[in-house]
């Protein structure tokens, strides 16, 4: 399956999408128009070939030691300790609070005392064979509150509300005293154009911009410029986004700012490689609705972000790289974090970057970090700051070890792609519903579906909606769809033309509700192929429902007649149309009262759907019930027509594997053994992992191949290879954390 031949064009990634790019140049605009589309690079450039697998530690510029005071700033002494790390590649960070360089655009740090910390780095690095890029601010926040009002000629940076005057402050993770940044003005937009051709005057690599539709950073600015710019594009007063039930002003709104981002983006990028530099860019905030659908095409990489949770953090760095692989693209993703928690405690973990300066990682570390290469993304450790400091009672193991493997692995990581049994596939059109005031579950279902097929060890990969295309899907077997609350009509057209040839859908809550601009669509967007007829918005959750099968069926396995499983409390209204089959009510408890249908199946053409009223995967994320993940998989078996699975493992629940395809074919299973202390749910706590003994993996073999050797990469052993019905059989003597086994195939 080449996927990269045919998405390379930015005609291949448009097919799923809802809508074509939006044509530049496009003046005023209807309300529900067409979000602006960020475009694959296109200009010829090359990056370097090592940032495809550069091992990268990030030097931060909001803490010691150059924030609050710039002191005992050794760039000799950072870089050695980045390579004591095991690092080949440092992200320092120069644009901050401050500059940390003698820059005519951006408020200086006032202890500089005209020095310049990107060359005091950039030589040492040169002089070691280290890589360096600069990190830069793009639109968050990074002055003090109030420290404009003494600095006139940055008045136009700050975010002002209706009266002119200076409001909000990034406060959600502590940092109440920055004031958050107008980051449409003219003049904010030219610093930061002016700051990137400041950082490509510097020997370094390549510049990586923070943020870049972070809309939690910034938010509706009505200063002068903002007012004149949003006028032009839009034809509508700004102050029409005062009243909050004013959606077309709204969503105008939101065009615009995609549109200022789109232009920036490609702005900063010509000058970046007109300099022979590579752009990267932070991705954490684009999975939203309102933010700029494509960004992610436009650099050379980007930084998807992590996830206390391994399970979520596997599903966010499987997109991720799906993102990334079809354009060759690097998808990086932080290991380690320098908070201690995200949101949601006393103050102790604020502001964030409290705890930057203590060295005491553990083996979370290793976790984290082959979890992110097990996606197929390159970790990134934060913090630098912290080994410089060499404080705390930790170690710098952890990270070390990730770093190594990641050098004995690049053979087989690099290109290599999931073996999947099933592809979730979280919907870009699903976010949009936004439109009309509506809420989607779809990430957090798509999280909980993936759970479930983590524990159940049926192979997975996650692909976004803006990745599909009709010959991606020809290449899948089985796709879930998880309330993916909005669905284009060519969305539904691709589906139906696929399942109609032989692919298997499920779809769960309310997914195809809508269409991707967020209205309620009569029947559903997928009345015909699911055999379903949508009745309207979901009904009252109500506690004590239950799914009672009326038949015995493959898709239900075990369960049959008389059975009651734990169900969702939350059902659409639905009812089965056309040949389709209701094999599940979904029956409350308490009431004594059927309250619909809970699973429907269907045929359609050659292919096969299934549909679940309720979301049994948004349940077992948060209850993790036997019977909802048993119900899930035996539903996923029977839309995969019964196919062996790929591999099978025989370790404890928590053990996570990842089956990948090496570039030359081989097979290499990633073993996450994410079992011991839990009691984490919140925070990025220490963690202790239990060792386990005499695990055992059965990989299936690709037809007509046979087994050369299976190789424990970790252990750095090789082990027996016997093959029992078409699977290599593999005996794992001892699982701590993670392993790695490569089959080499014959
Ligand atoms: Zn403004």
């Amino acid at each position: 399956m080449d996927r990269r031949a045919f998405l390379i064009t930015s005609a291949g990634v448009a097919a799923f999408s809802a809508s074509p790019a939006a044509s530049r140049g496009e003046g005023a605009i209807a309300g529900d128009g067409p979000l602006p589309e960020g475009q694959p690079a296109s200009d010829g450039y090359q990056p370097p070939s090592w940032l495809r697998y550069s091992r990268t530690i990030y030097f931060d510029g909001k803490t010691p030691p150059v924030y609050p005071h710039l002191r005992e700033f050794d760039a000799g002494r950072l870089v050695k300790v980045a390579i004591q790390l095991g690092g080949d590649t440092i992200r320092f960070e120069p644009v901050s609070n401050w500059a940390y360089y003698p820059s005519k655009a951006f408020p200086v740090c006032p202890e500089l005392n005209g020095r310049d910390l990107i060359d005091e780095v950039s030589r040492e690095c040169r002089k070691a064979g280290v890589h360096i890029y600069c990190y830069s601010k793009f639109g968050n926040p990074s002055m003090v509150v109030g420290w404009a009002d003494s600095h006139p000629e940055y008045a136009d940076w700050v975010l002002r509300g209706p009266d002119g005057k200076p409001y909000g402050t990034y406060n959600n993770l502590g940092w109440n005293q920055i004031q958050k940044p107008c980051s449409t003005s003219d003049a904010y937009r030219q610093g930061i154009r002016q700051v990137t051709r400041e950082l490509c005057a510097h020997d370094i690599d390549g510049v990586y911009f923070d943020a870049p539709s972070g809309w939690g950073y910034t938010d509706i600015c009505y200063c002068p410029s903002c007012r004149k710019n949003f006028l032009a594009f839009s034809g509508m007063d700004l102050d029409r986004l005062q009243n909050k039930e004013d959606m077309e002003a709204r969503i105008a709104w939101f065009h615009w700012w995609n549109q200022v981002n789109l232009d920036e983006l490609e702005a900063c990028r010509k000058i970046i490689h007109e300099s022979g530099k590579f752009m990267l860019c932070h991705n954490g905030d684009t999975w939203m609705g309102f933010a700029l659908r494509g960004q992610y095409r436009i650099p050379e990489g980007f930084m998807v972000e992590h996830s206390p949770q391994i399970y979520t953090r596997l599903m966010t760095g499987l997109m991720g790289a799906s993102m990334a692989r079809p354009y060759h693209k690097v998808a990086q993703m932080y290991l380690g974090s320098y908070c201690v928690s995200n949101f949601g405690q006393p103050p102790h973990c604020q502001p964030w970057g409290l705890h930057d300066a203590t060295m005491e990682d553990g083996d979370e570390i290793l976790m984290e970090g082959f979890t992110n290469l097990a996606c197929g993304n390159l970790p990134l450790y934060a913090t630098l700051n912290r080994g410089y400091y060499g404080s705390g009672s930790g170690s710098d193991r952890p990270v070390r070890e990730v770093f190594d493997v990641m050098r004995r692995v690049e053979v087989l990581l690099k290109d290599s792609a999931p073996v999947p049994y099933i592809t979730v596939v979280p919907t870009w059109e699903a976010l949009q519903v936004w439109r009309t005031n509506r809420k989607t579950w779809n990430v957090e279902m798509s999280q909980g579906f993936a759970l479930a097929m983590l524990d159940e060890r049926l192979s997975l990969d996650v692909c976004p909606s803006t990745e599909v295309t009709a010959r991606w899907l020809g290449s899948q077997r089985v796709i879930a769809l998880c309330g993916a609350t909005g669905v284009s009509a060519g969305q539904a057209r691709i589906l139906a033309d696929w399942v109609r040839e032989g692919g298997s859908l499920l779809a769960t809550y309310d997914t195809g509700l809508c269409d991707e601009l967020g209205r309620l669509k009569p029947g559903g967007m997928l009345q015909e192929l699911l055999g379903v007829e949508m009745k309207g918005e979901p009904l009252a959750s109500l506690s004590e429902c239950y799914y009672r099968p009326k038949e015995s069926h493959p898709a239900l396995g075990d369960y049959g007649p008389g059975t009651r499983l734990m169900g969702d409390t939350q059902l659409l209204p639905v009812a089965a149309v056309g040949e389709a089959k209701v094999l599940a009510d979904c029956w409350n408890l308490g009431l004594d009262e059927v309250r619909g249908p809970a699973i429907i199946a269907n045929n359609y053409g050659k292919g096969r759907t299934l549909y679940v009223s309720g979301s049994l995967e948004a349940h077992y994320a948060s209850s993790r019930v036997v019977s909802l993940r048993r119900l899930l998989a035996s539903m996923v078996s029977y839309l995969a027509y019964d196919a062996p699975p790929p591999f099978t493992t025989t370790a404890p629940r928590g053990v996570y594997g990842v089956l990948r395809q090496a570039a030359n074919g081989d097979r290499v299973l990633w073993l996450l053994a994410n079992v011991g202390f839990k009691d984490a749910d919140i925070g990025r706590m220490r963690q202790e992992f239990v060792p386990l003994s005499h695990v055992q993996a059965k990989i299936q073999l690709p037809s007509g191949r046979g087994v050369k050797k299976v190789h424990l990469i970790r252990a750095g052993r090789s082990v027996a290879a016997p093959v029992e019905n078409g699977y290599v059989v593999v005996e794992i003597p001892s699982l701590h954390v993670a392993e790695i086994v490569h089959v080499e195939l014959a």
